[in-house]
């Protein structure tokens, strides 16, 4: 077996609209293509010994063993693979259960499909799957060791990828919510929400914390010093710097016990509580300064008391949480190290702040702790003894939390918000002593030892004890208040031709109602005029440059099949889809091979517009109007034909749709018709001569009235839109060149070489000349095709080819489309000329007085220049 290609999909997607994570591997089983699993000796066996979890998948047979009972009777080893690697995940702790497998046109090659958490896990599953069943073939086992290795490299991976766990927490809200965020790729930010009106987070920092606010509390004596003149309990203090001040400080702060601590600190570091002797205070004081940025040490009063997390989110107290630091419970008969270790081992465990809780480390407090008591690591603990390994109670140093939310009295829930705002913090979490928290702060002698910025949300979400509390629902009620927007309008346009052209003629429409209109074609990446990248840029990147700008209003994404193909939508949903037309292009490439499957493909801009929302579907072909059954928004149609009977019975039932009717387009609702111009008038029909234009102005006006434009909105932008060089380069570029016009399009396949003929042929009865090609990756019959149908259209031809073969041998592509002219016979003068500039130049040079020069370039600014060269009189758009 030899896996040929492995991709990522990350949004809506052929194979599902709503299993947006998934993995496609590109499998030649080679010696296996032929060989199912049960003619394979002891694999059945070997599979079963390997993972008998797989048990647990029902497969066809719908019931437990299902498929293994088709191993077992028979199946192919891609589909074998998909469930191995589902499997394998799932037992690496991330649960998935969606997978497809289907061959291709090429024999013994096959897509295997499996769904992921993690995508680097997924792909690292798909290729062990692989490996796990080349390994059973071969010698009818894998190792354990191996597998044990698997699971383990994917937990790590998962870990590594994994967001961390108040993100997590918020994301999962925002989702609860339908919120859209997307990982920003500096600094571990998220954004929430689209374009204009999207916020970011980077763990619990918002775009509302302000820099003082936040500044202030990671200054340990600022903010006590903001606190105590705002008459809040803080703990007595003052800062040193040197040893020399540490004797001084004591007895100003009142003598012991004491606390030492670096004043710019966190997660516990450095700290050294409840001091009682001299040379305690002198370790401690090292250990502070050197945990220290600036040598800066806090010399405290130590309180007694509990330990709690107080979180404030927008001026309201939402949990707390009571910190007990880590420790170990006796049953008389573990020592400390085995108890530690049994801690240790609960899954719940984990480095660092990834899990729900931290795993116990030793330091130098545990050993004292130890020592007060006379313990070491090997004393037997009596039955329920409690012994502490830590001073305080951080979690990040193996402590735990108990929920004490509902505990706390209403003087100090008061007193918390004030804190929070004191200090300025749009979520904080503040640190407080007190023996009870029930009972107010001043009575108990409660003191807040500080507040922090960015505070962790786990202790809160999943405390060891007591409720968990929806911490993220307020983080989101503050960012988005109830009624404020999340989303922009998302307006996406697929089909096989005519995307760019109606993309940017809905954002010339938008663009009419004032808003900032942002939209990617296969040109580049705009916001209003400006061109923010060139390319082609029809992919999800693309799309995520417009929907991350926090200028766009309104996002028109012209949304192509190889994108789509490769990665999936960007977007999970959207308000607008626009499916213009299905036709043959692209075919064999990418395993999609038929015009169904390309409807398929691009029947995911239809099938993600939100419920709410409008797919507009050409009604005049069959291949897109079969896609309203799978469709949740409302349907919109368009038509060039009024008698079209879909379009009718849609209409008689009350439904939306825009037609090319006497002249007119025009929206039609129910019973009214609302005219919005005649074609004559709209430039880019070229005065109504080239009716594809008039569908792909159908499907504009449409897209943007469904949305609420106004007609008269609607009607300006088609006054003022022409086929020009300036607004849609290389589509229907008119050039009048005195005697005779020429033509620059880029029609480059069947179906827009017959949308190109009908405009050539409604032109004036000169001679029509054509320069055509196409690019080299095409299929040999759609060459011929392309042949055959330039020699119904043009008197003479000149064929070109792409400086950018493909792959093909130079006059193989021209040789091919000879074929197809010769097929026609018709009686037109052909020949080659490879140059395309060459051939350009020739067949401007010899245009007859009244003629039609077509080009169809590869590169459409040379052609353009060619032409702007020997142009006297520019029309710059349509003028006959
Ligand atoms: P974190 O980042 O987890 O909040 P930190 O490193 O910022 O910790 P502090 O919050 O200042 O450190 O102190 C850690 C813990 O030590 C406190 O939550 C509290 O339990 C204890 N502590 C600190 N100062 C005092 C004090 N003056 N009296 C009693 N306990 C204290
Ligand atoms: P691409 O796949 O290259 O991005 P596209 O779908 O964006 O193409 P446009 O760039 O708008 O399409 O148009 C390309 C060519 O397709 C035009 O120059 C014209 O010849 C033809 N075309 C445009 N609209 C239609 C249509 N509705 N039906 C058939 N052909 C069309
Ligand atoms: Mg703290
Ligand atoms: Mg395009």
């Amino acid at each position: 077996m030899k896996i040929l290609k492995i991709q990522t999909l990350r949004g809506p997607n052929y194979w599902s609209i709503r299993r947006n994570q998934l993995v496609v591997m590109r499998l030649d089983l080679e010696e296996l293509a032929d060989k199912p699993s049960n003619q394979i000796p002891k694999f059945y066996e070997g599979l079963v010994q390997v993972l008998p979890s797989l048990e647990e998948h029902y497969c066809s047979p719908g019931c437990r063993g299902g498929f293994l009972s088709r191993v077992k009777e028979g199946t192919m080893m891609g589909h074998i693979i998909e469930h191995i690697a589902l499997e394998l995940q799932t037992l690496a702790g991330m649960s998935v259960g969606f997978g497809r497998t289907r061959e291709t046109a090429t024999p013994g090659v096959y897509q295997v499909v499996i769904e992921y958490l993690d995508e680097q896990a997924g792909r690292y599953a798909a290729r062990a799957a692989v490996r796990l069943c080349q390994s059973l073939v071969n010698t009818g086992n894998y190792s354990p060791e191996e597998l044990e290795q698997d699971l383990k490299d994917l937990r790590e991976l998962r870990a590594d990828a994994a967001l961390g766990p108040s993100t997590e927490t918020i994301v999962k809200e925002a989702e609860a919510r339908g919120i859209p965020w997307m990982p920003l790729n500096a600094r571990a930010m998220i954004q929430l929400g689209y374009g204009v009106y999207h916020k970011r987070l980077q763990a619990t920092l918002s775009d509302l914390s302000g820099i003082l606010a936040v500044e202030l509390a990671c200054d340990k004596e600022g903010t006590k010093q903001i606190l105590r003149d705002a008459g809040v309990p803080v703990p007595k203090g003052t800062v040193i710097h040197y040893l020399d001040e540490l004797e001084e400080a004591i007895g100003d702060v009142g003598g012991y016990p004491i606390v030492i601590k670096p004043l710019d600190g966190n997660h516990g570091r450095g700290i050294t509580i409840n001091i009682n002797t001299w040379q305690e205070a002198e370790e401690a004081y090292d250990a502070a300064s050197v945990a220290s940025k600036t040598r800066s040490v806090i010399v405290e009063r130590y309180y007694t008391g509990r330990d709690h997390r107080v979180l404030v989110i927008n001026g309201k107290l939402v949990a707390v949480a009571e910190r007990v630091p880590a420790h170990v419970v006796g049953d008389g008969k573990s020592t400390i190290a085995e108890l530690i270790e049994k801690t240790n081992s609960d899954p719940n465990r984990g480095e660092g702040h990834d899990n729900v809780l931290t795993n116990i480390q030793l330091d130098r407090t545990s050993w004292q702790l130890l020592e007060k008591l006379g313990y070491n690591l090997e004393t037997i603990l009596p039955p329920g003894e409690i012994c502490y390994l830590r001073a305080t109670a951080n979690l990040s140093t193996g402590g735990i939390a108990v929920d004490r939310t509902d505990e706390v009295h209403p003087e100090n829930i008061w007193l918390f918000s004030r804190v929070a705002k004191i200090i300025g913090l749009d979520i904080a979490g503040i640190d407080v002593v007190t023996s009870d928290i029930s009972q107010p702060l001043h009575q108990t002698g409660g003191v807040i030892v500080e507040v922090n910025a960015a505070p962790g949300f786990r202790m809160h979400v999943s405390p060891s004890q007591g409720l968990p509390r929806n911490v993220a629902a307020p983080v989101l009620d503050m960012l988005f208040p109830p009624g404020t927007p999340t989303r922009i309008p998302i307006i996406a346009i697929t089909g096989t031709n005519g995307k760019t052209t109606t993309t940017r003629l809905i954002s010339h429409i938008y663009r009419q109602t004032g808003k900032t209109v942002g939209y990617t074609t296969t040109d580049g990446i705009y916001i209003n005029e400006f061109l923010v990248e060139k390319g082609d840029t029809t992919g999800p990147q693309s799309a995520q440059v417009i929907l991350r700008d926090p200028t766009v209003e309104v996002a028109v994404l012209e949304t192509a099949r190889g994108g789509l193909l490769r990665s999936g939508q960007a977007f999970a949903q959207s308000d607008v889809g626009v499916v213009l037309n299905v036709a043959a292009d692209h075919l064999g490439i990418g395993d999609i091979d038929t015009t169904e499957q390309l409807a398929h493909l691009k029947s995911v801009v239809a099938e993600t517009v939100m419920p709410s929302g409008y797919a507009i579907l050409n009604a005049d072909d069959p291949l897109v109007s079969a896609m309203a059954k799978r469709v949740k928004a409302n349907i919109a149609y368009f038509s060039m034909n009024p008698e079209n009977e879909l379009l009718k019975k849609h209409i008689r039932s009350g439904g939306l749709a825009a037609v090319y009717e006497n002249g007119y387009l025009s929206i039609m609702k129910g019973d009214w018709t609302f005219r919005i111009e005649q074609a004559v008038n709209i430039p880019l029909t070229m005065g109504g001569k080239a009716a594809f234009m008039i569908a792909n102005a159908l499907a504009a006006s449409l897209a943007a009235y469904a949305q609420g434009v106004s007609i008269d909105d609607v009607r300006k932008a088609l006054a003022t839109f022409q086929a020009s060089v300036n607004q849609t380069p290389g589509r229907m570029n008119l050039f009048n060149l005195g005697s005779y016009h020429a033509l620059i399009d880029y029609a480059h396949n069947p179906h827009s070489y017959q949308a190109l003929g009908g405009f050539v042929r409604n032109w004036n009865s000169g001679m029509r000349i054509g320069v055509v090609g196409g690019p080299g990756d095409r299929r040999d019959e759609d060459f011929v095709m392309l042949g055959k149908l330039a020699a119904e259209i043009f008197d003479r031809i000149i064929i070109k080819e792409d400086n950018d073969t493909r792959g093909r041998s130079p006059g193989e592509a021209a040789g091919l489309i000879t074929q197809g002219i010769k097929l026609e016979q018709r009686n037109c003068r052909y020949e080659s000329i490879l140059d395309e500039t060459t051939a350009i130049s020739t067949a401007l040079d010899e245009a007859p007085e009244g003629s039609l020069v077509v080009v169809l370039p590869e590169s459409i600014s040379l052609a353009i220049s060619l032409i702007e060269a020997r142009r006297q009189q520019s029309s710059n758009g349509y003028s006959p």
